[in-house]
């Protein structure tokens, strides 16, 4: 009986050690990556379109009219309200979101956007509704249940025709979104480095094989001349990003 308890014990250590070392060392990863991210300052990037800086993320704004629409929401819905009064925009005016994926620090914010309809892709879904986890079996949350799930086909709002790309790997149903055919939108399906692509760390992505083929269907894109990343900010030179060095 004392024999058992003790390895019933030791066999409980072993387990806790293992996923502190798991825990530990993507904690660890999480803090470098995050430490090396560039995003954009807060500002306007071109006529049309807006970053808008919440912490280590961006999020983007494209006008159309009097109205926006939002590629992701940002982390936390007081910072990216500070952030949208720099640039005198009222949340009000945000008519749509589209997520790149559901990870907090580009869905965080969504309730902010009171006016917009959220739309999201069919196969980012699984992430949310228990189906895939995102880190072990720890899924997805966003904080409504309000959205439109979407697939490759091409929406229009006001002015602006969004084309979403599926770009699966850091998450189940990672999506770039192309908008008037020259704006692309890659939330964390790739970063930038002194203007080159690269695949987004590895550690971070769900697939990294996959989110390595989805870069792929990104470089074939074409007529794109900005490219806007969740974390590495832009760049106005597509056929650089994808030359090899
Ligand atoms: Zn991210």
């Amino acid at each position: 009986m004392k024999n058992l308890k003790k390895m019933i014990l030791r066999i409980t250590g072993a387990i806790a050690a293992v996923i502190i070392v798991i825990l530990g060392s993507y904690m660890i990863v999480m803090f470098s990556a995050v430490r090396k991210m560039t995003p954009a300052e807060t500002s306007k990037l071109t006529d049309d379109v807006f970053a808008v800086r919440d912490k280590y993320v961006n999020m983007f704004l494209v006008r159309s009219g009097d109205d926006f629409i939002a590629i992701d929401a940002g982390i936390k819905k007081g910072a990216v309200r500070d952030e949208l009064r720099k640039l005198e925009i009222d949340p009000e005016r945000v008519i749509a979101v589209f997520l790149t994926h559901t990870d907090s620090d580009h869905a965080g914010a969504i309730n902010l956007f009171r006016n917009a309809v959220v739309y999201m892709h069919r196969e980012e879904e699984q992430m949310i509704n228990g189906e895939t986890g995102r880190f072990l079996f720890f899924g997805n949350t966003i904080d409504t249940d309000d959205y439109t799930l979407i697939n490759d086909d091409v929406l229009r709002i006001g002015d602006l025709e969004i084309r979403p790309v599926l770009t699966p790997g850091h998450t189940g149903g990672a999506t770039c979104y192309v908008v008037n055919g020259s704006y692309l939108f890659t939330g964390d399906a790739m970063r930038l480095y002194n203007g080159y692509a690269e695949p987004f760390p590895r550690l971070i992505n769900k697939n990294g094989r996959r989110a390595r083929k989805s870069m792929k269907n990104i470089m074939e894109l074409e007529g794109i001349q900005y490219i806007f990343t969740g974390h590495y900010g832009y760049s106005n030179d597509f056929s650089k990003a994808f030359s090899s060095r």
